[in-house]
């Protein structure tokens, strides 16, 4: 019934054979080890398997060096090793090469890299940026920020009642004057599929440059830029089975030659004098400082890792586990499901149960070993427009099973029943 073998999937993660219960004070031991654990935070972060933490440990016990400036050994094995980790990833998601992969700390500081190395100097009060009302703090915080400093506006594409985008709104808000569409891929909180191509033709269609927001669409489907028709990319390495502390920004190479500089310091230049400096080809011009090495080559590492299941076989299973989920949500009459019904959905339910604080459900389902999260998600304004504060929300990855499923949907029964 899965697309893969799950449980030998499962026996590489040894975080999944954990307890949880009591008071959690002690980390990674939890004192009360009563309970199962039962994941179902994916979309916050993944977890890591044992190949992932091995190429961490090695690297450390092995060849740990900073990169670039060392001629000595150490120093050229995990320079190669962090250089080739970013061919990795630009495979991985159909780039030219690793000039067109510059690695950063997550989605967030690559929606900030843009912004602020391209959209800060070249934004003007005549300008208008195109976000969706779906989007995630991490580009509409970001790009709301620069519209306030560069006098450049701001609109946002209307989310309709199903919680897919409306398009018509897209076609007016996309103009002559718009320099950026940035549109979040798969959204976190409604769980859409956003029409990322046509979005693309439409914005090229008037010379803008199209951002996608891959935080949760690279990690649990096929994604190739030039498909989707992306001049940028962003996704977090830790949404996919890699470290926390890496991510990675997709841009094409003649944009990303032509824009200047992010962060500045070492690693990022070519020659400096007191006056003048002279930066670095792509991708280093925008890898200021000692980078997250250990992360980026385990970056790589949880890409063979994902690549080994196979892209279609991790979108076959989030869907067949989103629409088992979906499905038995919608048996219970006061619960309120989030987000478009069927194919246009990505592996994750957004839900609230009537009378019951997502806060206070969430915390109900943890005695139960079931971990989901409750919130608004990084997405307020749209909760606001949704007219609830919070939602609880279940989110699976390539090692969540249905059987896990069964388990969230006893422990909702259970609350249901508390809270009656
Ligand atoms: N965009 C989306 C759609 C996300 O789900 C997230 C993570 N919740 C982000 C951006 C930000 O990712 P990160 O915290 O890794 O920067």
């Amino acid at each position: 019934r899965y697309p893969f073998d799950v449980e030998s999937i499962r026996a590489e993660f040894p975080i999944l054979k954990r307890h949880v219960g009591g008071d959690a004070t002690t980390p990674g031991e939890g004192p009360g080890d009563e309970t199962p654990l039962v994941y179902l935070d994916n979309a916050a972060t993944t977890h890591t398997p044992e190949p992932v933490v091995e190429t961490i440990a090695d690297y450390y016990r092995g060849y740990n060096a900073n990169v670039h400036r060392g001629i000595h050994q150490l120093s050229q094995e995990a320079s190669v090793a962090y250089e080739e980790a970013h061919d990795r990833v630009a495979e991985f998601v159909g780039a030219e090469g690793r000039e067109e992969i510059v690695f950063t700390k997550n989605t967030t500081e690559a929606e900030n890299l843009v912004a602020y190395a391209w959209g800060l100097r070249e934004l003007g009060p005549e300008d208008n940026v195109v976000l969706t009302e779906m989007e995630h703090h991490s580009s509409l915080v970001t790009w709301q920020q620069i519209g306030k400093r560069t006098g450049a506006e701001v609109r946002f594409i209307a989310v309709e009642e199903d919680g897919t985008l409306d398009m018509d709104h897209a076609a007016e808000c996309i103009d002559d004057a718009t320099a950026m569409v940035s549109a979040v891929h798969v959204s976190n909180a409604l769980a859409t599929i956003n029409p990322v191509r046509e979005l693309a033709d439409l914005a090229h269609d008037h010379d803008a440059y199209v951002f996608v927001d891959g935080a949760q669409s690279v990690p649990t489907r096929p994604v190739d830029v030039d498909d989707l028709g992306a001049d940028f990319l962003a996704f977090s390495a830790h949404k996919m089975c890699g470290p926390t502390g890496i991510g990675a920004l997709y841009g094409r190479e003649e944009i990303l030659d032509a824009m200047g500089p992010f962060n500045y310091g070492g690693d990022m230049i070519r020659r400096v004098s007191y006056e003048e400096t002279t930066f670095e080809d792509l991708p280093w011009k925008f890898e200021a400082g000692t980078p997250s090495i250990a992360q980026g080559i385990a970056f790589a590492a949880a890409i063979d890792f994902v690549e080994d299941i196979g892209m279609e076989n991790v979108r076959a299973h989030e869907d067949l586990l989103a629409a088992y989920a979906y499905d038995r949500l919608s048996e219970f009459d006061d619960v309120t499901i989030y987000g478009p019904p069927g194919d246009r959905r990505g592996g994750l339910v957004s839900f609230n149960v009537d009378g019951v604080h997502a806060h206070d459900l969430s915390s109900i389902l943890n005695d139960f070993g079931v971990a989901i999260r409750a919130g608004d998600h990084c997405t307020q304004p749209l909760h606001d427009k949704l007219g609830v504060s919070s939602t609880a929300r279940a989110s699976f990855y390539v090692y969540n099973t249905l059987e896990e499923i069964d388990t969230l949907v006893e422990a909702i029964d259970e609350a249901r029943e508390l809270f009656a």
